[in-house]
């Protein structure tokens, strides 16, 4: 066993006569695995942190976290029920069951709890302290990956949240860096973030190259099965974007059917290959999508890579050349930037 296992054994040891001394109830392991952020997490590995834990019980009504109160502590709710709101009496914004958490945005950046969290039947919590919190996080890749899905999901959550009125959701699309129909990044996310992207990129002497996708035809698509079906088109290709890419490319929503994808640390001959693989899968997408038939539809594609001391968008202009040469030599073809 390495250094940090015996470490985290003799940790362990002590917790659990530490949680003896105290009359404490020890963990129930089939409760354990059914907490959403230990999911497919090893809990042989992290038990020891996992046991160094209080449990809280909690009786209905009892107040869990108050709005503004500060909080060092994740709660994972091992059985029960929460209900989150934001003030003492109206409706609740979120309802929490047996396997979800609370309280990790207050231990991660030592702000006050944002909310009131309190239990509607009796709940049995695990009581994660910031630093066992973050002995997790280092100790377990899994923890670390279950927490970013789980803030990615908060995230959304409050994006919908405070999305609510017509005037407060007009300012979220404006600010917003994500493009509603396609879930890619919006032309100002491009100007703003890709274009710092792009100059980190030059300057580490690391490879940008561009791939500028153009739908052929594609107001014909729309002429002959409507305007939605062109929508679910343009969705459809876009998620073959994001998914069949790798994880660090960024596809950003560049025109109405134009979608750009970002290559980091990728050369030109390496962008061809990807340009030409998504111009491939693209002019199959029809034969396998599944629920309602999709119409066929081809791209026209330019490939350029971004030169020393180019501006992003300069760079992009090199790509529509080239795309524009695409759709002149017959279309469903990639070219590449001079
Ligand atoms: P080509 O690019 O091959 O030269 O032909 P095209 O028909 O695609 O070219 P054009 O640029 O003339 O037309 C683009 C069409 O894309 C027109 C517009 O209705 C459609 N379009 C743009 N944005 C959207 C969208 O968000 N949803 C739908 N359904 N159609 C869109
Ligand atoms: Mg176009
Ligand atoms: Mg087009």
């Amino acid at each position: 066993p390495s250094s940090s296992t015996i470490a985290l054994r003799s940790f362990a040891r002590r917790a659990v006569k530490r949680r003896q001394g105290r009359g404490l109830v020890m963990l129930d392991r089939h409760e354990v695995a059914r907490l959403g952020i230990l999911r497919n997490a090893d809990l042989d590995a992290i038990w020891p942190l996992l046991v160094a834990c209080p449990v809280r019980e909690l009786g209905t009504g009892d107040l869990l976290l108050a709005r503004g109160e500060p909080n060092d502590t994740m709660y994972l709710l091992l059985s029960g029920a929460l209900e989150v709101r934001l003030e003492r009496t109206p409706e609740p914004v979120a309802r929490l069951d047996a396997g979800e958490s609370v309280g990790e945005l207050s231990v991660i950046d030592d702000t006050p709890a944002s909310a009131y969290v309190l239990a509607t039947s009796p709940s049995r919590l695990l009581a994660v302290q910031q630093e066992i919190f973050w002995l997790l996080v280092r100790s377990s890749h899994v923890f670390a990956q279950n927490l970013l899905v789980l803030l990615a999901h908060r995230i959304r959550a409050t994006n919908s949240t405070v999305a609510r009125t017509a005037a407060q959701k007009e300012k979220a699309e404006r600010e917003s860096l994500v493009d509603e129909l396609t879930q890619l990044q919006n032309r100002r996310w491009l100007e703003e973030t890709g274009t710092r992207l792009a100059q980190r990129l030059l300057h580490d002497g690391a490879a940008l190259s561009l791939l500028l996708f153009d739908l052929d035809h594609f107001k014909r698509v729309n002429d002959t099965y409507g305007h939605l079906v062109g929508d679910r088109v343009l969705r459809q290709v876009a998620e073959l974007l994001r998914f069949k890419l790798r994880p660090s490319d960024i596809g950003v929503r560049y025109g109405g059917e134009e979608l750009l994808v970002l290559l980091p640390n990728t050369p030109l001959v390496g962008a061809q290959i990807a340009a030409e693989r998504m111009r491939r899968y693209i002019a199959e997408l029809h034969t396998r999508t599944e629920g309602e038939p999709l119409p066929a539809v081809t791209v026209s594609v330019g490939v350029a890579q971004l030169r020393a001391e180019e501006a992003l968008l300069v760079a992009v202009g090199r790509a529509d050349e080239a795309l524009y040469r695409a759709k002149h030599a017959g279309r469903d073809r990639v070219e590449v930037a001079t």
